[in-house]
């Protein structure tokens, strides 16, 4: 299962910064490229935290839209339907600018709060 990996990678993250705290929350920005299902993600994260200081902590996500360049037309813009391609002129050559990243920006602990985890 694609999320139970990404749960895993966002529990380790996590765990890492909270050094022993107990975490309320993690907030988490998935780029829309990464074609999580949200659901899935929150049920796989809830797997993976138990046990850990992540148990019982709420997922937060924001996705994030997928931009590109286009190769051809020099052309910036969303990147909305597969295959990737770019809006003004069509062509598939283009390069992915953001809608790939797995980023945690902050966890909540139960005592402070810490911003920018990473
Ligand atoms: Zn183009």
């Amino acid at each position: 299962m694609h999320e139970l990996s990404i749960a895993s990678a966002i529990v380790a993250i996590a765990e890492r910064h909270a050094a022993g705290r107990r975490v309320t929350a993690v907030e988490v920005s998935v780029g829309h490229l990464r074609q999580v299902v949200p659901d899935s993600l929150a049920f796989a994260f809830e797997l993976v935290a138990e046990g850990t200081v992540i148990e019982g902590a709420e997922l937060v996500l924001h996705e994030v839209p997928a931009a590109g360049r286009c190769r051809a037309c020099a052309t910036d813009g969303p990147l909305t339907a597969f295959p990737l391609h770019c809006a003004a002129c069509g062509s598939l050559d283009v390069e992915v600018i953001r809608g790939e990243e797995l980023l945690v920006d902050s966890l909540e602990l139960e005592e402070e709060e810490m911003a920018h985890g990473c």
